[in-house]
């Protein structure tokens, strides 16, 4: 399948998850516009990189999502997309007494609040190109829930919510918006708490990844950026054309529970 003459906006894609769905979609032929809120060389040459490694366009903007004039910025500066994919997000985890209001914003404006800018900015592009693609990157905890983490699933549940009210507002249209919940994802962030946590518990890799990581996640393994990315390059296939509004989990089983 390709996705060819397309343009993918993957916000917050310098790292992990959004740097590992901008590959999968360059792979299958779309142009990216990579960003996040540096601007420093290394940024620009992940693009550069994605572009000789795939033969695509693909580019850097730089944009702080937790601004919503940024978010609808980069929209306009790259001149619109068929496929949007908003990423970008941030942690922070405290009981919710103890709660930073300044935590608590950011969290919001960026795992939420940037979803509904960067649409808004979008839709008229791929409404004017007759054909659209909307994929947030929720969580599983846009479906459950684990204590002290109240910014981050209040935000993931509002983008859950958002995503099946886009696809209502589109449904007689050539668009659809879904979110895409991943469990634990095994990405270079997460990688570098693996030792801490094995001298903080004085247990073995193994175990920390099977106690304490994955202990909500059935399968016992991480999910990959790279199934992530192939997920998000299903929801643009003609294959899930009628998929619009829902929720796709890739948590080995973690909200089966
Ligand atoms: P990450 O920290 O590697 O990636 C987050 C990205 O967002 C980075 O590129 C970062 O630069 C960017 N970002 C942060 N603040 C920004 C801002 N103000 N403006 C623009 N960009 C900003 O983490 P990740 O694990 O790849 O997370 C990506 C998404 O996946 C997040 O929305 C996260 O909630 C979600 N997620 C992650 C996991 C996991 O296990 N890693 C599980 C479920 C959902």
């Amino acid at each position: 399948m390709t996705l060819s003459g397309k343009t993918a906006i993957i916000t917050g894609s310098n790292s992990g998850i959004g740097l590992g769905i901008a590959r999968e979609l360059a792979r299958a032929g779309a142009d990216v516009v990579l960003n996040s809120f540096t601007d420093s060389e290394a940024d620009h040459a992940l693009a550069a990189g994605i572009a000789e490694e795939f033969g695509v366009k693909a580019r850097y903007i730089r944009a702080d999502m937790s601004k919503g004039a940024e978010c609808r910025a980069l929209i306009e500066q790259a001149g619109g997309c068929q496929i949007l994919v908003n990423n970008a997000g941030i942690q922070h985890v405290a009981p919710i007494d103890e709660f930073p209001q300044d935590k608590w914003d950011a969290i919001i404006a960026i795992n939420m609040n940037s979803a509904f800018h960067t649409m808004a900015a979008a839709l008229p592009h791929m409404r004017r190109a007759g054909w659209g693609r909307i994929v947030n990157v929720a969580s599983a905890h846009g479906l459950t829930a684990s204590p002290y983490k109240s910014a981050y699933i209040a935000a993931k549940h509002g983008v859950v919510g958002m995503s099946k009210t886009v696809a209502l507002e589109t449904a007689e249209e050539a668009i659809t918006c879904n979110a895409i919940c991943p469990g634990y994802v095994l990405t270079p962030l997460v990688e570098a708490q693996i030792p801490d946590t094995m001298k903080e518990y004085d247990m073995s890799r193994d175990e920390v990844v099977r106690n304490v990581m994955l202990a909500r996640q059935p399968s016992k393994e991480f999910a990959t950026v790279e199934q992530i990315g192939g997920t998000a390059v299903f929801l643009c296939s003609d294959a899930a054309a009628q998929i619009t509004g829902t929720t796709i989990s890739v948590d080995g089983g973690w909200t089966a529970l």
